[in-house]
C-alpha cells in the first residue's frame, strides 16, 4: 500500500469526477482517508463515509455543508463529522430502505393480481361448464352422455380447486411477507431516532416530540420547560484520552439523564455533545433544580480507563433552562435555552442559567 501524500485543492478548485471505476473509488477513499487523518479524526465507518462522499461528490448538500464547514474552520471536529453524517447519511440509509419496501409491496401487488387475473379466467371458464352441464341435464337422455358430462364438471371442479389452493398459497406468502415487511419498517423508523453512540433519542426524534408536546401542552394551559446541556472543556478531555474514551464520557452522560429523569421526560443527543432534555408539565423553576441535580449528579462520577480501571477524572456540563411561552415559535423557545446555555459557559460553567419570564 504506498503512502499517500496529498495536497488539499481549496474548494473552489477540486475537480468533480463521476467516474465510478475501481481506480476512481481508490482514489477517492485515499484522499479521504488523508483528509480524515489530517483533521485529527479517527476512521470509523461513518466518519470515514462522511469524507468519502465528499471526494465522490455523492451528496452535493454534503458536499455544500462540508465546504462551508471547511472555509469557517479549516476542517471538522468530530462534532461536524457526527452532524454530516447524521443530516446527509444516515437519512440515504434510511431512504434506501424505503425504496426496498415498496419494491418488495409492488411486487406482491403483481403477483397477487397474476394469480387473481388466472383465476378470473378459470372461474369463468367453470361457469361456462356448470351451465354446459346444466344445459346437458336439461336435454340428453343417454347415460353416456350424462356420465361425461358429470367427468367434465369434475375435472374442472379439479381445476378450479387447484387454482384456489394456489391463491390461497399465493395469499398466504404475500401476507407473510407484508408482515415481515412491517416489522422491519417499524425497526427502520426506530432505529432512525435513536442515536446510535449514546441510545438516547437524537436529533430527529427531538424536533418530533417537541412538535407533539408543545401541540399537548397548548390544548391543556400546562407548563413546559428545557434544558439545553453541554459537556464542559470536551475537547480537553478527547484530545487528552482519545476519540473512544471521549465516546464512553458521552454514554455516561446520556445514562445519568435516562436513570435520573422521569419517564415522560424526553431526552435526546442535540448535537456532538450536546443534549436536551424537555420536561412536559414542568415549571422552569422545576426545571431549574431538575438540572442541577442532574449537574451534582454528573459532578460525582469518576470516569475509569475499563482495562486499567485508572481514574481519568470527572466530568461536568452546564445547562440553559427555560419554559416554554404558549403561541411562540418553538425556534424562539429553543433559542432562548442556548442563549441561557451560553451565558451559563460564561460565567463559569458547571451550572445552570434559567431564562425566566419577567
Ligand atoms: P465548552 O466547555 O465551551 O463547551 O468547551 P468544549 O471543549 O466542550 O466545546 P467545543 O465545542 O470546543 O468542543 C466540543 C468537542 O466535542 C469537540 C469534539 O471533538 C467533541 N465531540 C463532538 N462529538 C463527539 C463524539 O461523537 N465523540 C467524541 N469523542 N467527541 C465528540
Ligand atoms: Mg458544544
Ligand atoms: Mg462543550
Amino acid at each position: 500500500m504506498p503512502i499517500v501524500t496529498y495536497q488539499f485543492e481549496s474548494s473552489e478548485s477540486k475537480a468533480v469526477t463521476k467516474d465510478q471505476t475501481p481506480a476512481a473509488m481508490e482514489q477517492w477513499a485515499q484522499k479521504a482517508m488523508a483528509h480524515l487523518t489530517k483533521d485529527r479524526l479517527v476512521p470509523t465507518p461513518d466518519n470515514f463515509s462522511v469524507y468519502y462522499a465528499y471526494y465522490a461528490d455523492a451528496n452535493p448538500n454534503l458536499t455544500m455543508a462540508m465546504n462551508a464547514l471547511i472555509d469557517q474552520h479549516g476542517g471538522l471536529d468530530q462534532g461536524h463529522c457526527t452532524e454530516l453524517y447524521l443530516a446527509h447519511l444516515s437519512l440515504e440509509a434510511e431512504h434506501k430502505v424505503l425504496q426496498e419496501a415498496s419494491q418488495t409491496i409492488s411486487n406482491e401487488i403483481k403477483q397477487v393480481m397474476g394469480v387473481l387475473e388466472q383465476s378470473s379466467d378459470d372461474s369463468t371458464q367453470y361457469n361456462a361448464t356448470l351451465n354446459n352441464f346444466n344445459g346437458a341435464l336439461q336435454s340428453t337422455v343417454s347415460l353416456e352422455q350424462i356420465r361425461s358430462a358429470v367427468a367434465r364438471v369434475a375435472n374442472e371442479t379439479r381445476v378450479m380447486a387447484e387454482q384456489n389452493q394456489r391463491l390461497h398459497a399465493q395469499l398466504s406468502h404475500s401476507t407473510q411477507e407484508l408482515t415481515e415487511m412491517r416489522f422491519n419498517l417499524d425497526e427502520v423508523r426506530k432505529a432512525s431516532l435513536i442515536d446510535p453512540l449514546t441510545n438516547v433519542g437524537n436529533r430527529k426524534y427531538f424536533d418530533l416530540e417537541l412538535e407533539r408536546i408543545l401541540e399537548e401542552a397548548e390544548e391543556n394551559g400546562t407548563p413546559v420547560s428545557l434544558l439545553m446541556g453541554d459537556i464542559d472543556h470536551f475537547k480537553k478531555f478527547n484530545d487528552t484520552f482519545g476519540h473512544l474514551i471521549g465516546d464512553e464520557v458521552l454514554k455516561l452522560v446520556a445514562r445519568t439523564l435516562v436513570e435520573n429523569l422521569k419517564g415522560r421526560d424526553i431526552i435526546a443527543r442535540y448535537g456532538g455533545e450536546e443534549f436536551v432534555i424537555l420536561m412536559p408539565q414542568t415549571s422552569v423553576n422545576d426545571a431549574e433544580k431538575v438540572g442541577n441535580q442532574l449537574r451534582t449528579i454528573l459532578a460525582t462520577k469518576k470516569i475509569c480507563r475499563r482495562r486499567t480501571n485508572e481514574t481519568l477524572g470527572t466530568v461536568t456540563i452546564s445547562i440553559g433552562a427555560t419554559q416554554y411561552i404558549p403561541k411562540e415559535d418553538p425556534e424562539i423557545f429553543i433559542d432562548r435555552a442556548d442563549k441561557a446555555l451560553y451565558e451559563a459557559k460564561q460565567t463559569g460553567r458547571n451550572k445552570v442559567i434559567a431564562s425566566k419570564p419577567e
